[in-house]
């Protein structure tokens, strides 16, 4: 769930000539009201602002535009701090990618090691290009002789690796075809489509 929305920031442009006649200070803040993008409550960037006069003393506030003051002209520093989220979104969605390219690739390493020897038992992770939505599905070796291996497909794919792995991991009853689907150790070591090997 992606939580949206925007917040109010103030941020005081200048100050101003302008006597309060509440308490009679001799100058006026001109204060900024910018609305300001809020993604998961993080600044993100600020799309509109309004003006007004305040008085640093009292507080009151007075109308901008009964003076002759021209907002168009203003203009305030854009803050670091209104933009917060556009530094740190992308630094998250980029060490998550690099985490999780770092993860696939042990998971790669892991399974190179395990082909060298396949088992009975073990659960190949294979991508496929049936459904690009759900592209994993789980082979599991059943048997295996000098010349071929046998096993079961998974009767469901998957989302991604990790489920697949998951679902290899702690496999239900009736995951699994009941046909054996055999495949030649020649054949089964130039498939360049295995993610993971589970053991
Ligand atoms: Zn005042």
């Amino acid at each position: 769930m992606i939580v949206w929305g925007y917040s109010t920031k103030t941020q005081i442009v200048k100050s101003v000539d302008i006597g309060c006649s509440h308490c009679h200070h001799k100058t006026l803040n001109i204060v900024a009201y910018k609305k300001v993008f809020d993604l998961f409550w993080i600044p993100c960037f600020p799309f509109s602002a309004q003006h007004a006069l305040a008085c640093p003393t009292c507080g009151t506030h007075y109308d901008i535009s009964s003076t002759t003051i021209d907002v168009k002209t203003l203009k305030s520093s854009p803050s670091w701090k209104h933009f917060i989220g556009l530094i740190i979104f992308p630094l998250i969605l980029g060490s998550v990618h690099v985490f999780s390219k770092m993860k696939e690739d042990n998971y790669l390493k892991e399974a190179e090691i395990y082909r060298q020897n396949i088992q009975a038992d073990d659960k190949v992770i294979l991508e496929t290009d049936e459904d690009k939505k759900f592209p994993y599905v789980v082979y599991k070796v059943t048997n295996t002789s000098d010349l071929t291996i046998t096993g079961v497909f998974s009767k469901y794919a998957y989302k991604t690796l990790d489920r697949a792995r998951n679902a290899a991991k702690y496999p239900k009853d009736g995951d699994f075809e009941t046909t054996e689907s055999p495949i030649s150790k020649e054949e089964f070591n130039t498939l360049s489509n295995i993610k993971a090997i589970v053991r």
